[in-house]
């Protein structure tokens, strides 16, 4: 292997480590839900998901779950507000 590609492969770990240099624009992921599967999308800060709970509160645990992986791969407006009550679930 060449000396180029071995500093290009040692600087990607180094890019893995730090997840804050990457933030999504957009994305559509297949999530298996407790009960069925859901389609979830994030577009430019706007998230959708077709299960029921999404369509009267505009938010839901697959959105939630993602948040909670993508972290600081997120802009802040992408992070749903957390009510007090959800805080501790
Ligand atoms: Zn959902």
């Amino acid at each position: 292997m060449d000396s180029g590609m071995i500093g290009k492969i040692q600087k990607s770990k180094l890019y893995a480590e730090e997840p804050e240099r990457i933030r999504f624009d957009r994305f559509q992921v297949s999530f298996q839900g407790t009960n069925s599967r859901h389609r979830v999308v994030y577009d430019e800060g706007h998230w959708s998901c077709t299960c029921n709970f999404f369509a009267t509160r505009g938010v839901c645990s697959h959105t939630m779950a993602m948040e909670r992986l993508l972290g600081v791969m997120l802009p802040p407006e992408a992070m749903a507000p957390v009510e007090p009550a959800q805080a501790w679930a």
